[in-house]
């Protein structure tokens, strides 16, 4: 591997498979690595003197001593597949810098939180929850910021962090939580709501009493979701610049 400077040699130390294609990493990052809940760290590999890396959002609180990453492979994508073979023990590259601006906005009194996401976007508000779990039962949250978190996915087994979203959203009382599939027809048991995180946000929106004078919106993952989204919550008067955030994972293609 090319040595430079601004890379931690990371190694994997857990890898677990939810589906085909889509798993979670645990690393450790070979060095201090600090970030803010909400950050991306940038991962990478080289391949014959050249390095292919890309950002992944950081699914693992900044408390924990690993690193964790929930990837989906795109099989025809440059470092995806490369990143599909690893297994624990294996190296990569991890940028020695967090980035993003995609963290909770605490300070302007609006104190509801609406995190929606699709499939691998949920990882940054795995951060946010996981973090303020620890704090809250550490006595350093009240409580006094709610989260209410939308994950869409079009099969049940996509949701890789549904079990420990369920829990905790059992023992947070500033916690909700709705998985919703798409795709419900090949799964009859699927006890859960029903259609694309976009397709329900009104409806939850209202239910819980989510508008722009009291609420943040947070929208991570796929890019069309995120673009319904948004019209909805503009139409709904989201318009100032920290009304909305969005985390846009891809480009779709033209
Ligand atoms: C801030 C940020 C955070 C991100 N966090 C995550 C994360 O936590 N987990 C994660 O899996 N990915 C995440 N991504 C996407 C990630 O950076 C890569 O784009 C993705 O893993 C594909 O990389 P690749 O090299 O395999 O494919 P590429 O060679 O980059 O892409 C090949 C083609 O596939 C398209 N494409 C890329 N991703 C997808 C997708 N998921 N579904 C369909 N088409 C796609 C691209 O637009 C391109 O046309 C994030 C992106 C950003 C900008």
């Amino acid at each position: 591997m090319v040595v430079d400077d601004k890379f931690f040699q990371a190694r994997v130390t857990k890898r677990v498979d939810f589906a085909p294609d889509l798993w979670m990493f645990r690393i450790e990052a070979g060095g201090t690595f600090n970030f803010v809940p909400g950050q991306y760290a940038t991962l990478g590999v080289e391949d014959g003197g050249n390095r292919v890396e890309r950002p992944y959002s950081i699914a693992s609180s900044p408390s924990e001593s690993e690193v964790e990453f929930f990837f989906e492979l795109v099989p025809e994508g440059a470092l995806t597949p490369r990143l599909h073979k690893l297994q624990p023990g294996d190296g990569l590259l991890m940028r020695k810098a967090p980035k993003g601006r995609f963290v909770l906005e605490t300070g302007d009194g609006r104190t509801n939180h609406l995190l929606v996401s699709t499939v691998t976007g949920v990882a940054p508000f795995v951060s946010f929850i996981r973090t303020l779990s620890k704090d809250w039962k550490e006595g350093r949250f009240d409580g006094a910021h709610k989260l209410y978190l939308l994950n869409g996915a079009s099969r049940p087994w996509e949701f890789g962090y549904k079990d420990e979203l369920t829990r905790f959203a059992e023992e947070l009382p500033w916690l909700k939580y709705i998985p919703t599939v798409s795709r419900p027809w090949d799964h009859a048991d699927w006890p859960g709501e029903i259609g694309r995180a976009d397709d329900i946000l009104r409806k939850y929106a209202d239910s819980w009493g989510l508008d722009a004078s009291n609420t943040h919106a947070y929208l991570c993952g796929h890019p069309d979701m995120i673009a319904n989204s948004k019209a909805i919550l503009k139409r709904r008067g989201f318009l100032d610049k920290v009304a909305i955030k969005e985390e846009i994972y891809w480009v779709p293609a033209k």
